[in-house]
């Protein structure tokens, strides 16, 4: 499993999450703190789910989004098959 860093776009140190609300169940807002004392800068930004790579194994999935333009799928698949650095 792979942890997404969260880089700073003030001074390029790790940021936390300082909250997060859940707008609807593709769409999350989302206020990040630097780690940085020194920085100390704040944002708000979003997180999106698009489309679907693969579909759910369930059998009435509670949402069912559209299926990601191919170029998108085949570079899903490559970043499986590549453990990242
Ligand atoms: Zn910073």
């Amino acid at each position: 499993m792979s942890v997404y860093k969260l880089v700073c776009p003030a001074c390029g140190s790790s940021m936390r999450i300082r909250s997060s609300e859940g707008q609807t169940p593709c769409f999350r807002s989302i206020y990040f703190q630097c780690n940085s004392l020194p920085c100390g800068a704040t944002f708000s930004g979003c997180m999106t789910i698009d489309y679907e790579l693969s579909p759910s194994g369930m059998e009435q999935p509670l949402l069912k989004l559209p299926l990601a333009p191919s170029l998108e799928r085949q570079k899903a698949l490559r970043d499986q098959r590549t453990p990242s650095a």
